[in-house]
């Protein structure tokens, strides 16, 4: 590829990158849009070597554990909103803090507790949950188990939870609010309060919800990028049945790739994962992220006989530890020691 095949806005774009300069809207949108050509290589390679550069080569392996399918929400999207017809499960406090502490083992870089939004989980369990995990594990927890309070989210990370999961989904509030039906001012003034509590904070969205635009799409980054977000989880939608969006057609992998790479090149030092949503289309797809930008897999520790009903979206795709790091170790990516020494142990590697 020679560089006459690359366009001038491409260039400056890229010029722009390396001398750490801010992006604009239009720009994004530009590498948005871009299909399959010398220009979405140039995109990809840029976006690589910034997370190269910045975080290194290792792959961080995060273990989710799906605690809860319960939810009180309705999103229009989601397998288990709260009118659902399905089976549902709640995890015990210490089935959670014994999953979490034979996860740890794996040597897993961070451990998601993710459910629903479920208020089962009281604020004392869920701080007793959290508290438990750190001092047996010592490992960094996040939590992806919607909005609390403020009040809340503090004595959380005051018990031992160092990051939040809390998808702006989309800063378009007509979007947000067709498809949860909740409040999008309350959601947006959360995200920027965990900042604020100095959780390493996680913010995201999905790509192909109704009436988005590359417009809209950017837009997501931007606002990510300006309040300090270090976590970003992008996915394409998925349809779910029974669902309001049933017969909605699947997200673009191809705007997927690029938003990841945009978000890169964005917030350089972001956390982003190669999400689980694509490996459910294909499994290859998953390690195409991480040539684009992406340094996050997240591996599943959910008990077999729950993770089946934690359907957030059809046919999710159960991305487990070691045929994940296998595969991930073939393709010559780079793990973390602790990883190793796990792998080591079994003798899988
Ligand atoms: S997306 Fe999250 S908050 Fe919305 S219904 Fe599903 S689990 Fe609940």
């Amino acid at each position: 590829m020679g560089s006459d095949d690359i366009s001038q806005t491409m260039k400056v774009i890229s010029k722009k990158v390396l001398a750490e300069e801010t992006l604009s809207k239009e720009e994004i949108i530009y590498l948005l849009q871009l299909e399959e050509s010398p220009n979405r290589k140039a995109l990809f390679d840029l976006a690589n070597a910034v997370r190269c550069d910045t975080l290194g080569e290792t792959i961080f392996i995060k273990g989710v554990i799906e605690f809860s399918n319960y939810c009180k929400r309705e999103c229009a999207y989601c397998g288990i909103r709260a009118s659902s017809k399905i089976r549902r499960y709640r995890m015990d406090p210490e089935e959670i803090v014994k999953v979490a502490t034979d996860s740890a083992r794996h040597g897993i870089n961070t451990i998601i507790l993710q459910s629903g939004e479920d208020p089962f989980y009281t604020t004392e369990i869920m701080s007793d949950i959290i508290k438990k995990i750190r001092e047996a594990t010592k490992k960094p927890i996040s939590l992806s188990i919607g909005e609390r309070t403020p009040e809340e989210f503090k004595l959380f990370k005051e018990v031992g939870a160092s990051k939040c999961l809390l998808k702006q989904e989309s800063v378009n509030p007509q979007i947000f609010k067709s498809v949860h039906g909740f409040d999008y001012e309350t959601r947006i003034s959360l995200l920027k309060i965990l900042v604020l509590l100095g959780y390493v904070t996680g913010g995201g969205d999905i790509i192909g919800l109704p009436n988005q635009t590359l417009g809209d799409i950017a837009d997501d980054i931007i606002f990510m990028r300006d309040i300090g977000i270090k976590m970003v989880g992008i996915g394409p939608f998925i349809p779910t049945k029974n669902t309001p969006l049933e017969n909605h057609p699947i997200g673009s992998v191809d705007v997927t790739l690029n938003a990841y790479a945009c978000t890169r090149l964005a917030i350089p030092s972001v956390l982003l994962p190669s999400t689980t949503a694509l490996a459910t289309i294909d499994p290859n797809l998953q390690y195409k992220g991480l040539d684009v930008g992406c340094n996050v897999i997240m591996v599943n520790f959910t008990p077999a006989e729950c993770r089946q009903i934690y359907n957030i979206y059809d046919d999710k795709r159960n991305v487990e530890f070691y045929q994940t790091t296998r595969e991930l170790l073939k393709r010559k990516k780079r793990l973390s020691p602790s990883i190793l020494k796990a792998l080591e142990r079994k003798e899988v590697v």
